[in-house]
């Protein structure tokens, strides 16, 4: 599969916002968005007043990023938002919630979301039991994620219980770091996406 190989910092300074695409690096004062809070580049200073398309793009770009998501997957989930019932920006939502790489970082077992892909793709995890190597697979209420006992040694789980502590786990997702394992105890809903995204813009991009 494609993927985006060059510096994340410049993702984030390019969205003007934190993408925290680099774990705990993005908590701290080294973070790039905060030493240098401008787009990268040569005319990154000079900043024009956006058009609406270009407002839109750049939502989308932002929530793309945010999750790790390549152009053509990304908009097969927007036309599934679509067909599913109820609104379509945060089934879109719902839906990049619901992925197993980010089931496994907002449960605190990857520093971030690059990295819980990775060790998918590693097959570090089950899901009900079974080894599973997909991060894009999207989860269901009463899935659970367990780090079998022959990979619990792995360092990053010694630190799930203070990620958690740091970053949070979502009201849908209940977390036993001492067990190693996730269960999904609902869908995700709206309230449970913190992190601050214009949905709407999105929609109204690709309904052009
Ligand atoms: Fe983005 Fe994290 Fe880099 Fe800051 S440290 S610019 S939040 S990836």
């Amino acid at each position: 599969m494609a993927k985006y190989n060059d510096a994340k910092c410049r993702l984030c300074r390019r969205e003007g916002t934190k993408l925290f695409l680099k774990g705990d690096r993005c908590f701290s004062e080294k973070c790039a968005v905060e030493k240098r809070p401008f787009a990268p580049g040569q005319h990154g200073r000079n900043r024009k007043k956006m058009s609406d398309y270009a407002t839109q793009l750049r939502e989308k770009q932002k929530v793309r990023r945010v999750y790790g998501v390549l152009e053509k997957q990304f908009r097969g989930y927007f036309v599934d938002a679509d067909m599913a019932k109820g609104v379509t920006g945060t089934n879109l939502l719902s839906y990049l919630e619901r992925r197993l790489d980010n089931v496994v970082y907002r449960l605190g077992f990857a520093h971030s979301r690059a990295q819980a892909r990775q060790l998918v793709r590693h097959g570090i995890f089950t899901l009900n039991g079974h080894k599973v190597t997909i991060p894009s697979l999207l989860v269901k209420i009463g899935d659970s994620v367990e780090i079998p006992e022959a990979n619990r040694s792995i360092a990053i789980f010694g630190d799930a219980e203070g990620a958690v502590a740091r970053r949070g786990c979502p009201a849908w997702l209940e977390v036993d770091t001492n067990a190693f394992k996730g269960v999904v105890k609902a869908l995700p809903q709206r309230d449970d996406i913190q992190f601050p995204i214009n949905e709407h813009l999105i929609v109204e991009l690709y309904s052009k």
